[in-house]
């Protein structure tokens, strides 16, 4: 279980023994210098590992590392083996190839695995060359009672954060498997069925939409900025800027996860069965035109919360893959539309439908066409 919350009153002070973003650099480094040299002697035996770089880093320690945590070097190299693994996982496509952290572009954050709260006060690990070390304090005590694994610090817009992993006992009551239902994701909004009727939910509120107005404003202006004067990033009034820029992408992530979380809870809570589209995100946003929506849909993430929160509940996830006919197919007499028949986002044109319209020639039922598509991954769901 993941709990997040603010500590920014006092955790300025003891980041610099924190130095995440470095150590991670200098791992990287000796990395790439390694695996040079195996090519250069043409010997696999040289090649580097996580064992390897570390205890080379570990024996040329250098001043500043004492002034340290000692296991900020531990887990940055943890880190980097694992970047290393995933970018070399034929599984991971998409994984890049572990680069140097910059200080503009990385987030500022660290992870230690020896936190403890003690006293509803967190105390991180105290560096060898450091004498004065103080617990910080927390703005809400820890939810859940269990070992806690790891805690890591983020910088983000407004302050800093920590998210505490907490180890619970794990066992899950599995449900009977009787309540039924699917989600159809539309741009915009989710579409699903519950006790009482059809429901959906919107993931493009009006104050989320005045929010992107603004985004692009404050865009606008930085680059503006930056066109008239190259070195301007270091001025006050260009940094005051980005920071109304960051602190409006901080309320957008803030309300979307808020509804997202609120959704999936509810979902999982009431349902034993949930049959939800596998959409290829990352193949759909290569088209420009429906980039942005997309990715504001909340697909991805949706997804994502979907498969953890089913197996921390016991819900059974149903993903109808993506050539499932889900929009094509009539849920009453399962024809499926192809051809010039097939509905598109904005309708049929040779039997003039509308966009939000489910007619069937075979059978001649008509609905909405999102209720149809939840009525469609329902049935997947009780195929599989
Ligand atoms: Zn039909």
């Amino acid at each position: 279980m993941n709990q997040w919350m603010n500590v920014s009153n006092t955790i300025k002070c003891t980041l610099e023994h924190f130095d995440f973003r470095s150590c991670y650099n200098l791992a990287l480094e000796t990395w790439n210098n390694m695996y040079d040299e195996s090519l250069f002697m043409d010997d696999k035996s040289l090649r580097p590992n996580e064992r390897k770089v570390r205890n080379e880093l570990v024996n040329n320690k250098q001043d500043w590392q004492y002034e340290l945590s000692a296991r900020v070097l531990q887990l940055a190299v943890h880190d980097l083996a694992q970047g290393w693994r995933n970018f070399f996982n034929p599984q991971m496509p998409n994984h890049r190839q572990p680069r140097f952290k910059s200080k503009k572009r990385s987030r500022n954050t660290f992870t230690t695995d020896r936190a403890q709260v003690i006293n509803s006060r967190l105390r991180l690990d105290r560096p060898h060359g450091c004498t004065s070390w103080y617990d910080i304090r927390m703005a809400e005590p820890l939810r859940w009672i269990g070992k806690l694994k790891i805690a890591t610090i983020v910088e983000e817009a407004d302050g800093y954060y920590v998210a505490l992993a907490v180890e619970v006992d794990d066992s899950v009551a599995v449900k009977s498997g009787h309540v039924v239902t699917g989600v159809d994701a539309n741009i915009a909004r989710f579409d699903y069925r519950n006790a009482t009727g059809y429901q959906s939910v919107s993931t493009m509120t009006a104050k989320l939409l005045r929010l992107y107005e603004r985004i692009i404003h404050y865009q606008r202006l930085l680059a503006r900025k930056r066109l008239a004067n190259p070195s301007h990033f270091r001025s006050h009034n260009y940094r005051a800027t980005r920071y109304k820029l960051q602190r409006d992408y901080q309320k957008v992530t803030r309300i979307q996860m808020d509804l997202l979380h609120k959704f999936t809870h509810q979902l999982v809570q009431a349902n034993d069965v949930i049959a939800i589209e596998d959409l290829d995100n990352l193949h759909m946003r290569m088209n420009q035109r429906l980039a942005k929506n997309l990715h504001r849909s909340l697909f991805g993430r949706f997804k994502e919360i979907m498969q953890y929160k089913c197996a921390w509940t016991g819900v059974k996830l149903v993903m109808a893959d993506r050539f499932y006919p889900s929009t094509q197919r009539c849920s009453q007499c399962s024809f499926v539309k192809t051809g010039a028949d097939r509905i598109a986002l904005d309708g049929n044109r040779r039997h003039h439908t509308g966009h939000d319209q489910y007619v069937c020639y075979q059978c001649g039922a008509s609905m909405r066409r999102d209720q149809n598509a939840v009525e469609n991954l329902i049935h997947y769901a009780m195929i599989n």
